[in-house]
């Protein structure tokens, strides 16, 4: 079965270092690790050497010895036979035949010493033979003189070869000694070399040694220092890592706080309302960071401060122009994000002009519209995370504020007449229920009053209907005039109107009525350019609790009142009956 080649595995970059790191160390280990073992084992070897030698040397002496101990003994045996032939004397004889065993132990122990030489073997064997010629002649010598007397001794001495067999023994020996010198020689020579070459080994290695433990040395040394810088940058990185962290839980709880914003705003019933939310809001979402909302008038002439948050550095105008404000001016946040010098927005006075990195204001916009400025001012430069938050918040507040109004103009719509601008039939209807409730609860008197115009129909023949118009407009805004703020004053329908008048008594109300009446009179009503002509109204008075009890009750008996004052003749105000 064919072998299924599977990829080796490749290490990702960043562990490339330490592997290279560990494969170096591991080289270089093992390269010292082999050379000290060479040196350790080429160390054996030249110890034993030594040792060897030294066994040599002894050896050798031990050989040389034994030559020159043979030699001598020989010497000193032919010296014993030699004395006891001269002088007879028995002791010289014993020790001439002491010497025989004693040559013989010094030649085996030759022998045994040399038993790894053959030459040695070779010239131990005819150093013995010599030896065993040489001392047989001397006992044939002794046996000569014991038959024959001192010149039996004396012609057997002349006549054998003792002296050609010592020569032979003297130049026997000499070349074994030799022999053994130039042993000893060739190992002292060897010895000598193998120190060197040893010396040579072991200080090379030792160098190359320190030089691999030196660049090892380096290489932790480097890898170390990488390690540390590589700490420090994680530390670093860490450190940048749980800053952002925070940032970035900040910016989340900002955003869920702007957000927030933007729904507590949509919820908010009036701008009074929001405005009131926004000075706490603005001053948590901004810390350290104060500042006011301006708003434009209804003809875009005028900015207005509405509302005031934190504690500005800068105190801007309560009234000023749209062109004061560079953010109105250019529809943008000013200053722009790099901190532009040179273009301070006016409202903020003087000072602004030094200190334009901590100030900034945000246009509020909405479909387009100008609103306003939220404007804002701190004692340290305003960072760009807050000026981002202030932008965000101007937005929603832009909004918020553009749907207040929207919801202003509807409720407006849905509540008044668009003709007079006073209330309509329906809000009468529903304020007229709840007062009388409330007049009931305080027990205090109400009135109601019912207003016609006088003819009407005529005036409309006479000048069409926008003259009828331009009356009813011109009527009710006389109306308004003429009522207080507390009280409800609306177009009942046509040319029929119904005001409500708070803690108000048939006489105080009929005073009043009788104020509207004269006015009527003296109203000059314009419809292009012309002047229409004189009206006449006729109202009826009816009151709580003389005249009704309910909203039915009271505006019928106000009715039946008016229905008297066309029949007296008009023009005039009548109280209910
Ligand atoms: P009287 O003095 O008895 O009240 O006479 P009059 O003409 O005022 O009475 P009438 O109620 O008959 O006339 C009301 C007229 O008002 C009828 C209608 O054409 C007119 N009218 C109702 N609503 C409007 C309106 O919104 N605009 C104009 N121009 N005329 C209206
Ligand atoms: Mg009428
Ligand atoms: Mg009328």
């Amino acid at each position: 079965m064919p072998a299924t080649r599977t990829p080796a595995p490749e290490n990702p970059p960043s562990e490339a270092p330490p592997n290279r790191f560990a494969g170096r160390l591991v080289g270089v280990s093992i390269v010292i690790g082999a050379i000290l073992l060479g040196v350790a084992l080429q160390v054996y070897r030249a110890v034993g050497e030594f040792i060897d030698a030294t066994q040599w040397v002894t050896h050798t002496l031990e050989v040389k010895n034994e030559i020159t101990t043979i030699v001598a003994r020989v010497r000193e045996t032919e010296a014993n036979q030699r004395a006891y032939i001269i002088t007879g004397a028995d002791d010289r004889l014993s020790d001439f035949y002491a010497s025989m065993p004693a040559i013989a132990t010094h030649m085996a122990r030759l022998r045994n010493e040399v038993r790894n030489n053959p030459t040695q073997i070779a010239n131990v064997d005819e150093l013995e033979a010599l030896l065993h010629k040489r001392t047989t002649g001397m006992t044939d010598v002794l046996a000569r003189y014991h038959d024959g007397g001192f010149d039996a001794a004396q012609q057997a001495i002349r006549t054998n070869h003792s002296r050609d067999e010592d020569l032979a023994i003297e130049a026997l020996s000499q070349r074994m000694l030799q022999i053994e010198d130039d042993l000893l020689d060739d190992r002292r020579a060897h010895t000598l070399t193998q120190g060197a070459v040893t010396r040579n080994l072991t200080s090379g290695a030792t160098l190359l040694s320190i030089v691999l433990l030196a660049f090892a040395l380096a290489v932790v040394l480097r890898e170390h220092r990488r390690r540390l810088a590589s700490e420090r940058d994680v530390q670093r990185s860490n450190a940048e890592l749980a800053g952002s962290l925070e940032e970035s839980q900040r910016l989340a709880r900002t955003l869920r706080q702007l957000s927030e914003l933007g729904e507590m705003l949509q919820g908010c019933r009036s701008l009074d309302e929001a405005l009131t939310g926004l000075r706490t809001a603005l001053a948590h979402l901004l810390p350290g960071i104060g500042g006011s909302i301006h708003l434009v008038n209804a003809s875009q002439d005028l900015v207005e401060t509405y509302a005031t948050f934190g504690e500005p550095e800068l105190q801007s105008e309560a009234l000023f122009g749209p062109d004061d404000c560079w953010a109105m001016r250019r529809g943008h946040a000013h200053p722009p994000t790099d901190g532009l010098a040179g273009f301070p927005c006016k409202h903020l006075g003087d000072a602004s002009a030094t200190a334009i990195d901590r100030a900034l204001c945000v246009p509020m916009v909405a479909q387009g519209e100008m609103l306003g400025v939220m404007s804002m001012s701190s004692k340290l430069p305003i960072r760009s995370e807050d000026r981002s938050i202030a932008i965000a918040a101007g937005e929603h507040i832009s909004l918020a504020i553009a749907n207040l109004r929207l919801q202003e103009t509807l409720r407006t719509q849905s509540l008044r007449d668009p003709l007079t601008g006073l209330f309509n039939r329906r809000y009468l209807e529903a304020s007229l229920e709840r007062e009388l409730q409330r007049a009931m609860r305080r027990n205090l008197p109400m009135a109601v009053m019912m207003l016609d115009l006088d003819h009407f129909k005529r005036f409309n023949d006479l000048h069409g209907h926008d003259g009828g118009d331009a009356l009813l407009s011109q009527f009710g805004a006389l109306l308004q005039r003429l009522v207080r703020s507390e009280d409800v004053a609306c177009r009942y329908g046509g040319e029929e109107f119904t005001v409500l008048l708070q803690e108000t008594d048939a006489e105080q109300a009929m005073q009043r009525a009788a104020r509207i009446v004269e006015a009527v009179r003296t109203l000059d009503v314009q419809h292009r350019r012309q002047s229409l002509g004189q009206v006449t109204v006729s109202i009826g008075v009816a009151t709580y609790p003389q005249h009704g009890f309910t909203p039915e009750d009271l505006l019928r008996s106000a009715d039946r009142a008016l229905y008297a004052a066309k029949h007296q003749g008009r023009d005039r105000a009548v109280l209910a009956g």
